[in-house]
């Protein structure tokens, strides 16, 4: 009897397994057939940027338009930046994409700006970019290349782009904001670093995490949080941005709080170029 049960166990064990290994045999499958779909969409240029404006809290004008790239992998379904960009950054299409990207907003920023003069354009950056050797000069080459100037660009950067080589990392940052391009520092908040480093940071702007915004109003340790950042940053001489602001009264409370600039449904949602010109109209 006991050896029955003992061969049962084997079996089981040895059917777990198999279940087990077929699992990540079909895992793999769906990355590697993802990972083909996105190259095609490089490669056909399937790929689109929508824009999300930027807003003076204090004047509500628009400063600004986040370009946020989309993949469209079927009609009507798209495929979420947080499921594609970190997939992108481990295969290195990122980089292709990101030319392709940074190249499209250089051309979209031109369309607003006949709308607006004085808007910036801000992209995102992924932390595989910023170890590359060229990478500055292919910035600064795509903005002269489309006729704008590098004041007119704001370049977002995450904290883990600073973990993986910060000294690199910082004296790009400066060769950049030498160069009149705005750098900011986005998810604020969100990673392992403290406040402190903000000092040694080059940087225009701070953009704090939708984190601490979605309850701003219902928690005080929040509201205290932002304060803070908003103090520090302040006597930095950094501009904060409030992401995610999905509601009237937590615009008005960021702005009675001394936030310079807002981002969030509750002004609009990301969008196609054709419709973000008709929200600037
Ligand atoms: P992010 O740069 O922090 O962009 C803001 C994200 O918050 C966007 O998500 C935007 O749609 C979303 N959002 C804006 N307002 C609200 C709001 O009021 N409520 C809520 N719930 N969400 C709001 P999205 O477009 O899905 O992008 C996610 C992230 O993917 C971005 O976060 C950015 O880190 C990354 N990403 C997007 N496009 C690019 C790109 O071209 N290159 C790189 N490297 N990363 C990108
Ligand atoms: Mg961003
Ligand atoms: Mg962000
Ligand atoms: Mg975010």
């Amino acid at each position: 009897q006991a050896d029955t049960a003992m061969s049962m166990a084997k079996r089981q064990g040895r059917n777990h397994l198999s279940f087990y290994q077929a699992q990540v045999a079909q895992k793999q499958r769906l990355d590697v057939n993802l990972r083909n779909q996105f190259q095609q969409a490089i490669d056909q240029e399937r790929l689109e940027l929508f824009y999300q404006p930027i807003v003076d809290l204090q004047s509500g004008k628009v400063v600004a338009a986040e370009a946020l790239m989309r993949w469209q992998i079927h009609e009507g379904e798209f495929v979420p930046p947080a499921k594609f960009i970190p997939m992108a950054e481990t295969t290195g299409q990122i980089i292709p994409a990101s030319q392709w990207g940074f190249a499209r907003a250089c051309k979209d920023l031109q369309t607003m700006l006949a709308k607006q003069p004085d808007l910036q354009v801000c992209v995102n950056l992924s932390a595989v970019q910023f170890s590359r050797a060229d990478f500055f000069e292919q910035i600064v080459a795509t903005i002269k290349a489309h006729d704008l100037t590098n004041t007119q660009i704001e370049l977002e950067l995450t904290e883990s782009v600073l973990m993986d080589d910060s000294e690199h990392a910082i004296a790009l940052m400066n060769r950049f904001r030498q160069a009149g391009l705005s750098m900011a520092i986005d998810d604020f908040g969100t990673g392992f670093s403290s406040l402190s480093y903000l000092k040694k940071l080059p940087l225009d702007k701070l953009k704090i995490d939708r984190a601490f915004i979605q309850d701003i109003i219902s928690k005080p340790s929040d509201e205290a949080i932002v304060r803070g950042i908003l103090a520090v940053a302040r006597q930095l001489n950094i501009e904060v941005v409030a992401e995610g602001i999905e509601t009237k009264e937590q615009a008005v409370r960021l702005a009675e709080l001394g936030c310079n600039y807002g981002q969030g449904f509750y002004f609009a949602k990301p969008m196609p170029l054709a419709e973000f010109m008709e929200f600037l109209a």
